[in-house]
């Protein structure tokens, strides 16, 4: 949960997800849809998806019991050599490495590490300097904190508050004076554009909404029916095209709400969204898994990613539907008028 997420921001949540799930088995368990529930409001819901396969392999394979060593902690869905070597030495005291951003940059100033820490090869060499520092004591798992921890409070990114360090005396960088420089990063791919549309489309006080396919993005989540196309600024047509594709569905008047973008690890997602005001036809869902026509209230309990949940708020109908949510749609849709 905490995976590019706030502690104070996860506590409700983790809280909320144990009481549904007090224990491996009863997460191993649930349907998928629970799951996703119960996630709602936290994101990137493939963390769920890996946290209810990882619970299941614990039951199948494990009896029940989380596994010791990191070899038997990576072979669970979703634990990388990060988290595995978080669990291993933190609760169970093995002598394991971790290496965060924390710890890279405390690692590349005290051994004077000037290549890209970007690179497979130079991290490889980072995981091997940690893995040696454990090995070479006890209490790993203090020892990766007190390292977590340097890096946050003392080894700072900018400005190193070196004349506190405890490892002054054996810091290259400190003698260098480049610590500020390090570790170096090379400029990173910048993530694909992608445009999309998204249409509320109510018929009888219902609103359509479609589940997404079994794999790839956003899997098995919730969202308004539209999809991905191929220009920046789509015309009404495209919008319609998009539907029509997706649903079957044929729409007459429609009226744009705005728009929001989101980021995915390499997407930039910009979605404009619609009101449809006129539809014809009967839903035939193309790649989609289901469809059903819910009361607006009811939007919220879906499992849901997050350019859905702006969509919704852009349409004031999200859960933090408020009076400033409504004036920011009522903002979105006089700018739209335009
Ligand atoms: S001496 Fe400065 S650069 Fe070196 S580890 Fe300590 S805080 Fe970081």
């Amino acid at each position: 949960m905490l995976q590019q997420t706030r502690v104070e921001t996860v506590i409700p949540y983790w809280h909320r997800f144990l009481e549904h799930f007090p224990d491996v088995a009863s997460l191993a368990d649930a349907s998928q849809e629970d799951v996703y529930s119960a996630w709602t409001g936290l994101g990137y819901y493939s963390r769920a998806r890996n946290l209810q396969t990882a619970a299941r392999q614990i039951m199948d394979e494990h009896d029940g019991a989380l596994p010791k060593t990191v070899d038997e902690l990576r072979r669970l869905q979703g634990i990388g050599p990060y988290t595995a070597g978080a669990v291993a030495s933190i609760a169970f005291d093995r002598p394991a490495a971790i290496v965060d951003g924390n710890v890279v940059r405390v690692l590349s100033r005290l051994r004077g590490l000037r290549e890209d820490v970007g690179q497979k090869a130079i991290m490889d060499r980072l995981w091997s300097w940690s893995e040696s520092l454990v090995s070479a004591g006890r209490r790993a798992g203090d020892f990766n904190q007190a390292m977590m921890e340097l890096g946050a409070t003392v080894c700072l990114p900018r400005a190193p508050l070196c004349l506190s360090c405890p490892l002054r005396n054996h810091c290259d960088a400190e003698r260098s004076g480049d610590a500020e420089s390090l570790p170096i990063k090379a400029s990173r791919k910048k993530p694909k554009v992608v445009s999309a549309v998204a249409v509320w489309i109510e018929r009888r006080g219902k609103v359509l909404v479609v589940q997404r396919p079994e794999t790839g993005l956003m899997a098995n989540l919730w969202e308004l029916p539209g999809g991905e196309i191929d220009v920046k600024k789509p015309q009404e047509a495209d919008t319609r095209a998009a539907v029509r594709a997706a649903t079957g569905l044929a729409i007459g008047q429609l009226e744009r709400a705005g728009q929001v973008t989101h980021l995915f690890t390499h997407r930039k997602l910009t979605l404009h969204v619609h009101v449809a005001r006129r539809i014809e036809g009967r839903v035939h869902l193309g790649d989609l898994q289901a469809f059903r026509w819910l009361a607006p209230h009811a939007l919220a309990d879906l499992p849901q990613a997050g350019p859905m949940r702006k969509a919704l708020a852009l349409l004031g109908r999200g859960p933090e539907e408020s009076p400033r949510a409504r004036m920011r749609t009522g903002q979105a849709q006089m700018q739209a008028k335009k």
